[in-house]
């Protein structure tokens, strides 16, 4: 089963935060199913109900997760206050089918909600994943 640090949801929580209002956004790595590296790029949407990663930094995280030997195994962004499953949007948009698709609501600010998706052809599944000290 797909595992994440612990460390690594207090950073996607506060990379949330901190972009709030607008939605953060950003690339997951790691070795055998585990998640060990974030990756925060910026959201280069102005529409604050959307996200788009820059480009460049894309590139410059997919070059890094290669030079260190890893694997992408998750996107993540943020629903500033939506809940935290996918929009149409999210849906339609949802380009990795291999990579699970992260989303952090902070709908309840207190207890920010991170939820992992599998979205293959437009069909939407929850994924179950383990977070690890
Ligand atoms: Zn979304």
């Amino acid at each position: 089963m797909l595992a994440i640090k612990r460390e690594i949801v207090e950073k996607i929580i506060a990379h949330a935060r901190n972009e709030k209002p607008k939605e953060c956004c950003g690339i997951l790595a790691g070795k055998d199913n585990l998640i060990t590296h974030i990756f925060q790029l910026t959201n280069i949407q102005t529409d604050p109900d959307r996200y788009e990663m820059k480009p460049e930094e894309q590139v410059q995280a997919f070059e890094e997760i290669d030079r260190l030997n890893l694997e992408m195994l998750g996107i993540y962004h943020s629903h500033p206050h939506s809940p935290g499953s996918p929009s149409p949007v999210d849906i339609m948009r949802a380009f990795y089918p291999t990579t699970a698709f992260f989303i952090l609501s902070l709908q309840n600010p207190e207890k920010p909600e991170l939820k992992a998706f599998e979205i293959v052809k437009r069909k939407v599944r929850e994924k179950r994943f383990k977070i690890l000290v």
